[in-house]
């Protein structure tokens, strides 16, 4: 077996060894392709089956294929939701696969997708994926938050709860700061975490946002980063600590999504939720909340703790939950596509019979908002930290 010299993959001769071996073992099972949110649409062809990327990689990795333009749009048509990893019976580590691939495409010239291009374009110029000037990121703030200098937390709002869908985030910090507990907030000096550029190959520029984000936390000084994003939460988590090395910059610090937060406070007593929130709910598990971090106890937990909630779990739930259809740089560029795969979650949380639809991730959220307006379903949305805010007494 050869893998290709020139490759970015070949440069981590570990990484290039371990994944050549790995697409080796698959046994064709196809449990991937049933489980995939994106293969659906792609008019029933097995070559848009993880399986088939997975074969056409092991011939592209023993110099037996190229990567023509149509291999490389199907390599793109992939949310990065980690479900077709959770059920791979060889336990390939697909997500990793599919993102050193795309590096490569992106270092031949042969990638990224148009819609790609122009999320870099606007990170390098304006720090964040939808253009926004510095000045309005801390816009989200409230008037009763009252970040201070430096805390042992630093709040990370991340782009999309910054820019497009603030109510997450503004209901946290509502929540710590109704606790006391004290926060920094890097307002204007945040950079996007990079998530969108790794998850679409483009490293280059992925690696000079982290290390301005990098910069910029050890200056704070904080030891715990609280981040109400998904994305953000598992780039930070899994993607920083490599970075780091790379780079050369400490990240001595603790990364943690509102929802572990929020489940600490309520294991220690700091919040008691009191006031009845008489509704039937269902949850979806964000992929890279779910999956990437394991976190499908603590949702539940808080849930459960608050008076006159009812639960009604979807079929697919948890560990095997379906992909909002948002991630991977799948919106962006497959926008359609992405609806579609929202809907269908969609149809999931209505046929429950849930009166409202709770998630914990400011992507997911941003798809069902906009997927309820385009089917005029008759469900609620609710980020979970509404639903404890309004369950604690004022
Ligand atoms: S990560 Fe998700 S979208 Fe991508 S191939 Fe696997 S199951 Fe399909
Ligand atoms: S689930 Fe794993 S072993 Fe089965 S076809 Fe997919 S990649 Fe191959």
């Amino acid at each position: 077996m050869s893998t290709r010299e020139h490759s970015p993959i070949a440069c981590n001769a570990a990484l290039a060894k371990m994944l050549a071996e790995a697409v080796d073992t698959c046994a064709r099972c196809g449990f991937c392709k049933v489980s995939c949110p994106t293969y659906p649409f792609g008019g029933g062809f097995e070559t848009f089956s993880p399986r088939a990327k997975v074969a056409f990689l092991k011939d592209y990795f023993e110099d037996r294929d190229v990567l023509t333009p149509e291999w490389v749009d199907r390599l793109y048509r992939c949310t990065t939701c980690e479900r077709c990893q959770t059920v791979c019976q060889t336990a390939i580590p697909l997500v990793a696969l599919w993102e050193s691939v795309r590096a490569d495409i992106v270092t031949k010239g042969l990638g990224p997708m148009p819609a790609h291009k122009k999320l870099r374009a606007l990170a390098e110029e304006h720090g964040n994926p939808y253009g926004e000037p510095a000045s309005k990121q801390s816009q989200w703030l409230l008037p009763e938050h009252h970040p201070v200098e430096t805390a042992d937390i630093l709040i990370f709002g991340g782009c999309t709860a910054s820019y497009r869908m603030p109510s997450m985030l503004q209901t946290g910090v509502t929540i710590l700061t109704r606790l006391g507990v004290p926060y920094a907030y890097a307002g204007g000096e945040e950079h996007c975490c990079a998530s969108p550029l790794l998850r679409t190959g483009q490293l280059d520029v992925a690696g000079e946002l982290i290390g301005k984000n990098l910069d910029l936390i050890a200056r704070t000084g904080a030891r715990t980063i609280v981040t109400p994003c998904g994305g953000c939460s598992k780039t930070l988590k899994q993607d920083y600590p490599a970075w780091t090395e790379k780079l050369g910059k400490p990240f001595n610090v603790t990364v943690r999504h509102f929802s572990e937060v929020y489940v600490d406070l309520l294991r220690q007593g700091r919040i008691k939720p009191s006031v009845a929130v008489n509704k039937t709910v269902t949850f979806h598990d964000p992929c890279h909340v779910g999956r990437s971090q394991g976190l499908f106890d603590e949702p539940r937990e808080i849930l459960a703790a608050i008076p006159g909630i009812k639960l009604l779990e979807m079929p697919r739930c948890r560990e095997s939950s379906r992909c909002c259809g948002a991630g991977g740089g799948v919106k962006a560029n497959y926008p359609q596509m992405a609806s579609a795969i929202a809907r269908e979650r969609l149809d999931e949380a209505v046929a429950t019979g849930a009166d409202t639809l709770v998630t914990m991730c400011p992507f997911c959220q941003g798809s069902f908002s906009q997927a309820i307006k385009e089917s005029d379903a008759s469900i609620g949305l609710s980020g979970l930290e509404e639903l404890l805010l309004a369950s604690l007494a004022q």
